[in-house]
């Protein structure tokens, strides 16, 4: 098997291509790449007129020989069953690269959720529930905040499984900390970005103290990494939403942008800055340019025509197979979404122990230990990219692959 443009699935062209370096049979290809359970709901959801929609859902259940299935909810209006599949083998192989007990999962509901009210909403979340129950759980699948879904979400569906199981906080996490939730877990898939940056600054010999940086998406992920990043003295040059973008050489104020956001709605038209479209962003001169929205936002074209010194994947697979191939023949070296935004999962997995054990850990053991975490998966990564000549990303899915395929033959099909 070749990677072509047939496998229109990016997660498995790197997955192909992963398994041919390692010089695995094609049917190690065919596992890996096949989901252990898709499951497709409708909710159907009176809203406040009275008018009834009925919304399509999605889980796609990926691998749990390392662990139950894990992995975000996602509302937009885009999502599909496909995009859920590629999303949730992504999953599996960040629970793996960064050696967590935990497989991969991924789902979503067909939603915008900025159309629907907190009422709706929450009637939507637990008709969800009502009707996944019996398919996730703390030993089974656990569910977590992903674009457009928050602690909020986490909290009805903690809710909604508990009026049915007795009070079980570790069906999701990411809930809000009152409810079961973790110290440190709101903002750790921003974090992470920000101690993989400093390990590959560390590893490199350079200094991150003014180099400039874009970001794409200011949601959870985009607006934590930025504020992380302008703490470490790094400049974010432009930042953008999906209602906009903007710009300022001399470097944005976070805290301005985030206080803006909170009153607007949008980035857009935040204080001591030109506005900017999302495209030209994308096109930037800087150090760092940050996806952190939704995937496979840079493909060929626009790989062409990117000036930044590096690509950093804080969105889940936001960059296309053909796109990744460009950006690859020009040199500009991609740090992976496994690695980049796997501070979430981690923190998630110390959230389920905590629940687990009924137990809770302070802000500064999560941070240590999440920073221990990063620490050794970048440093293996690094390590495997110098030895053998390869891309970040071709290392880092080596590793989480091998993983993988050993658990996967050791437990049996
Ligand atoms: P979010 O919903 O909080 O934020 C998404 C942001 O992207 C919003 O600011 C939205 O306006 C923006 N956006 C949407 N379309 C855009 C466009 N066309 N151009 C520019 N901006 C656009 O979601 P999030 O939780 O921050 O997730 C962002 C990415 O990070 C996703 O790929 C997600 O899978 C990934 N991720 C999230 C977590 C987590 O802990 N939340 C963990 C790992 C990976």
């Amino acid at each position: 098997m070749t990677p072509d443009s047939n496998i229109c699935n990016t997660e498995d062209n790197f997955l192909l291509l992963s398994c041919q370096q390692l010089g695995y049979d094609d049917h190690v290809f065919e596992l890996l790449s096949t989901a252990s359970r898709e499951i497709r709901l409708e909710l159907p959801l009176r809203k406040d007129d009275g008018s009834v929609v009925v919304y399509n859902a999605y889980r796609v259940q990926h691998h749990d020989s390392r662990g139950p299935f894990k992995g975000g909810l996602r509302f937009h209006p885009t999502v599909t069953m496909e995009e859920c599949r590629g999303l949730a083998v992504l999953m599996s192989l960040k629970s793996s690269l960064m050696n967590i007990p935990l497989g991969g999962a991924k789902g979503g509901v067909d939603c915008d959720p900025s159309s629907l009210s907190d009422h709706e909403l929450e009637q939507l979340t637990r008709k969800f529930v009502e009707k996944i129950h019996r398919n996730i759980g703390p030993t089974l699948d656990i569910p977590a905040p992903d674009v457009g879904t928050n602690p909020q979400i986490m909290a009805w569906i903690q809710n909604e499984y508990s009026k049915i199981y007795g009070y079980t906080p570790a069906v999701v996490t990411g809930k809000p900390v009152a409810t079961g939730g973790s110290q440190g877990r709101e903002e750790a898939t921003g974090c992470g970005v920000h101690i993989i940056l400093q390990e590959y600054a560390r590893a490199r010999k350079k200094q991150l103290t003014d180099k400039t940086v874009v970001i794409q998406g200011f949601g959870n992920v985009g607006s934590n990494a930025a504020s992380f990043l302008e703490q470490a003295g790094m400049r974010i040059i432009a930042i953008s939403d999906s209602h906009g973008g903007i710009f300022n050489d001399a470097g944005l104020d976070i805290e301005n942008v985030v206080a803006h956001k909170r009153k607007s709605g949008t980035v857009a038209g935040a204080k001591e800055s030109e506005s900017i479209d999302s495209t030209t962003l994308l096109e930037l001169e800087c150090d760092f340019l940050i996806p952190a929205a939704l995937s496979a936002v840079i493909d060929e074209s626009i790989a062409e025509r990117i000036q930044a010194g590096m690509v950093v994947e804080a969105a889940n697979s936001p960059i296309t197979y053909q796109g990744n191939h460009i950006l690859d023949q020009r040199g500009i070296p991609v740090l992976p979404d496994i690695l980049v935004n796997a501070g979430g999962v981690i923190v998630s997995y110390f959230e389920w122990v905590q629940n687990i054990q009924q137990f809770s850990w302070p802000l500064k053991t999560i941070q240590q230990r999440l920073r221990e975490k990063l620490h050794i998966a970048s440093g293996e990564v690094f390590k495997l990219a110098r030895q053998e000549k390869c891309s970040f990303r071709s290392a880092a899915y080596r590793i989480a692959i091998s993983r993988l395929k050993e658990a996967f033959f050791a437990v049996g099909f």
